[in-house]
């Protein structure tokens, strides 16, 4: 792909960050321009961005103020010397955006998902000049993520990132959306040059992950962040939890750590192998824990229906098919033995300990 270098046309030099914050959705002039002003005196930020169509999974949720907040944006822009961002979803939105100022605009994690939305997008942005992001899909699928860059980038779009805000959890975790961070270091692996920023906002879901999550982003050598914050963030129509306040952006902004950015190659690809184990065990631990979960509600089961716990037909099915499952992804036969009975070892300290309870 052919990306033109973020230094080249934003206000931030070579190999700095790039820092997004703003409301999830406009919903006020008021709300916008107070957000803005104070988000102003956090030096790190350099562009305000803020939803005007919000795609929601549900409909009767708030939808967005629709194009009346591009003019506020107008707004911010003057009053406050911002660059500015927005989300578009349809080559209409593509068209209003034309009559402002905006900067930059990103496509959302649902419009992602699907190529033909993508491929209408890309034709309507084609000639434009706008630095255009791109959101991970709501699955963890990176072949439609890399495509949808692809599609943008074939019909000239050069100012082109992307934005990491997670993949819908079909596991339980206690993070609005999990982060595997393995993809997103696959995607800087299929395109060195393609800048990708984090967005901690979607990922947590609740502002008390944030901090965190920023800096395990930074740790990763993101080319920077994107961060929902709100005048009110109780009262936001859209992502109230995970709003902060322009004060705890600021706060949140000086905690950062921001690592030396340049190591030799080798460095980095052992650094960033060892974020993929990271992420991938975090995956299996939960994995495990929600295992766990559903032995323990059998047990109970068995309790009440005065069951035994050990059930030798269960176990050696168990063990066959595990067996033949590893034997396919190449996984040895001994390893996946004694996995599996530290884990039966386990189930069944589980089930006893609810038994006699
Ligand atoms: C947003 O940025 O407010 C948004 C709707 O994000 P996503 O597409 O990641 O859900
Ligand atoms: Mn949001």
């Amino acid at each position: 792909m052919n990306i033109t270098p973020l230094h080249t046309y934003l206000p931030i030099e070579e190999g700095q960050l790039l820092m997004i914050a703003g409301p999830c959705s406009a919903e006020s002039e008021e709300q916008i321009l107070s957000t803005a002003q104070k988000i102003r005196s956090i030096e790190a930020i350099q562009v305000f961005r803020s939803g005007i169509w919000k795609p929601r999974t549900r409909p009767g949720h708030f939808e967005g103020i629709g194009k009346e907040g591009l003019a506020w944006l107008d707004q911010v822009k003057k009053e406050n010397g911002f660059l500015t961002a927005v989300e578009v979803a349809t080559p209409k939105h593509i068209e209003s955006v034309l009559q402002h100022s905006v900067d930059m605009v990103w496509l959302g994690a649902r419009t992602v998902s699907n190529p033909f939305s993508i491929e209408e997008i890309a034709q309507a942005l084609k000639g434009v000049d706008l630095a255009v992001w791109v959101k991970n899909p709501i699955n963890p699928d990176i072949e439609l993520w890399t495509g949808a860059l692809e599609r943008l980038n074939r019909n000239g779009i050069n100012k082109l990132g992307a934005i990491h805000r997670g993949f819908y959890p079909f596991e339980k975790t206690e993070l609005r959306n999990i982060p595997k961070w393995e993809i997103p270091i696959e995607l800087k692996r299929r395109f060195p040059d393609l800048p990708i920023i984090c967005d901690p906002s979607h990922i947590s879901g609740q502002r008390q992950y944030i901090q965190d999550i920023s800096q395990k982003a930074l740790d990763m050598n993101f080319d920077g962040l994107m961060i929902e914050s709100h005048c009110q963030p109780e009262q936001a129509l859209s992502d109230a939890q995970q709003q902060l306040t322009p004060e705890d952006l600021s706060k949140l902004m000086q905690s950062l750590k921001i690592r030396q950015r340049i190591g030799s190659p080798k460095d980095q690809f052992i650094e960033q192998s060892r974020h993929q184990i990271d992420s991938i065990d975090t995956q299996l631990l939960e994995l495990l824990s929600q295992r766990m979960e559903i032995i323990k509600s059998i047990g109970r089961y068995k309790a009440t229906n005065n069951l035994s716990v050990f059930q030798l037909e269960r176990w050696e099915s168990i063990l066959k098919t595990r067996l033949q499952t590893g034997e396919k992804l190449q996984l040895s036969p001994d390893f996946i033995r004694s996995l599996l009975q530290k884990i039966h070892k386990e189930s069944i300290l589980a089930q006893n300990e609810i038994m006699n309870s």
